[in-house]
């Protein structure tokens, strides 16, 4: 089966001379041939298998009739990135799926989990389109958005119902001041009866009376905490030490102030350990997105991305930039001051990101894009570096954005990453991503040549989901026209 735009399904495929990291958090291992069968992992065979002792008597290496030279390279699983928006309004430009699904494979995500909002019916036609490989597309995993409107537990009740009739996977929840915690636990006790394979994810704003231990009761295992709010709310005995003239509603106020939250909780650190030790006893997980904040700490990084000028639309640069008016473009003051206290935030957040995963807790990979400057694909990347700067180790973080996540969304066969029987979700990179992350963005790294030269490399060479080879650098080529068209059009448009 073939898709018109570039992926192919072969009926056997081998990737030749490849070294693994299976995303099952052990060490990676190679070179190996990995044969594929249409959509499923069916050998994986060491080049040398007497090196490994163990060469049987007819060992030969398999064939396949198409094959790809990975010697050099490195495969992993495909990532999921748990926390996406796909919009289909004008945001990223007129073809905005279509954008945000190609920078995603282009960066080896093959499966997108949708956070909302509103769009729920046009993406359950799109996982059909992206599971029948006619569109080009990472699978779909859908969040259905959590209508505002439900206020009693009865209506909670049919609400679940109504999404689960639409054939959603999940749901994706930021309660209203409204939803008590009754409402919260008629929810998961629906959605635990009707079965959601991905499960609740909540995103607890501030002027929510819930916290992360009212979530983590109520939705236990199924129950996924979104970005960081309520983690440390649940610490702080009583509010945190807002100003007189602190308004929730006014997002300048509002992300200021987040900024300092996590240095207040981390005065009682007993409290912040009781509650992540609640977390991880009730089995619910932590999406933090820590990539989607971090203009917060740098302004001018976030802003000056050199990936900016090819790859990010002028539409959704448009939302990125300060304007009262929009959703998350408050950063028309910010200070030094914000700054300062946003890298103090990182700091305590990261430290206990890392603790909760030395308690046996569960982190997955979330991108939130497109806002506050960071777009599809490269903020997944960013954010294996910023796992990897809260202090976890390289192969740890691909457990994280890969095996972890698919197992949070109930995908059978990506459970266990790259293994016998397991299906054909891989990304082949040209470099070693535990060496350094950078290899895997689209953008690349600077290479030394044997004759002291300094040549670009790096990148995704390959993406497959579910056994269909996408040619990750064309993906890319194909989204740069696309933001040069859309350049053109709106200058045009005067
Ligand atoms: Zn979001």
């Amino acid at each position: 089966m073939s898709n018109p735009n570039s992926g192919t399904r072969y009926e056997r495929l081998v990737i030749r001379n490849a070294t693994v990291i299976n995303g099952r958090g052990t060490p990676p291992f190679g070179p190996v041939d990995i044969l594929i069968e249409k959509d499923t992992i069916t050998e994986i065979a060491a080049v040398d298998p007497i090196s490994l002792n163990r060469a049987p008597p007819d060992w030969r290496r398999p064939e396949g009739d198409h094959e790809i030279d990975a010697a050099g390279m490195y495969v992993i699983p495909g990532i999921v990135n748990m926390h996406a928006h796909i919009s289909f309004d004008d945001k990223c430009g007129p073809r905005g799926p279509e954008y945000a699904y190609k920078l995603s494979l282009a960066h080896g995500i093959t499966t997108i989990r949708t956070c909302g909002f509103g769009t729920d019916e046009k993406l359950v036609e799109h996982r059909r389109l992206s599971d029948e490989n006619e569109i080009t597309a990472p699978r779909l995993v859908i969040l259905g958005s959590w209508p505002a409107e439900v206020t009693t537990p009865e209506g909670a009740r049919e609400a679940v119902k109504k999404l689960h009739d639409l054939g959603v996977d999940g749901i994706k929840i930021i309660p209203r001041p409204h939803v008590n915690k009754e409402i919260l636990e008629v929810i998961a006790e629906e959605a635990r009866k009707l079965g959601f394979p991905a499960g609740i994810a909540i995103h607890i704003p501030q002027y929510s009376e819930l916290d992360a231990l009212d979530a983590s009761e109520a939705g236990g295992d199924m129950m996924m905490i979104e970005h960081t709010y309520g983690i440390p709310q649940a610490a702080i005995p009583g509010s945190q030490s807002l100003p007189p003239d602190y308004n929730y509603a006014d997002e300048l106020d509002r992300f200021r102030w987040s900024g300092k939250i996590w240095t207040e909780a981390d005065q009682y650190p007993e409290r912040v350990r009781g509650v992540l030790e609640t977390l991880v006893r009730n089995g619910t997980a932590w999406d933090p997105t820590m990539v989607v904040y971090e203009a917060n700490r740098d302004l001018q990084r976030a802003r000056t991305f050199p990936w900016h000028e090819k790859y990010t639309v002028p539409q959704v640069w448009k939302q990125f930039e300060p304007s009262p008016g929009h959703h998350a473009s408050y950063h028309f003051d910010w200070t030094t001051a914000d700054e300062v206290a946003w890298k103090m935030k990182y700091r305590i957040w990261m430290k206990w990101l890392k603790a909760f995963f030395e308690m046996g807790g569960t982190i997955t990979l979330g991108e939130d894009t497109a806002f506050i400057y960071q777009i599809f694909g490269f903020a997944a990347i960013r954010e294996m570096e910023l796992l990897q700067e809260a202090g976890i180790h390289p192969i740890d973080v691909i457990k994280i954005a890969t095996t972890n996540g698919a197992k949070r969304c109930g995908l059978k066969g990506l459970e266990h990453g790259i293994r016998q029987g397991g299906k054909a979700d891989l990304a082949v990179i040209d470099g070693n991503p535990l060496h350094n992350f950078k290899v895997m963005y689209g953008t690349g790294v600077n290479r030394h040549t044997e004759d002291g030269r300094v040549v670009p490399g790096g990148g995704v060479v390959w993406t497959i989901k579910d056994g269909v080879v996408f040619d990750a650098k064309r993906l890319l080529k194909e989204v740069e026209e696309y933001v040069a068209e859309a350049r053109e059009d709106l200058a045009k448009a005067g």
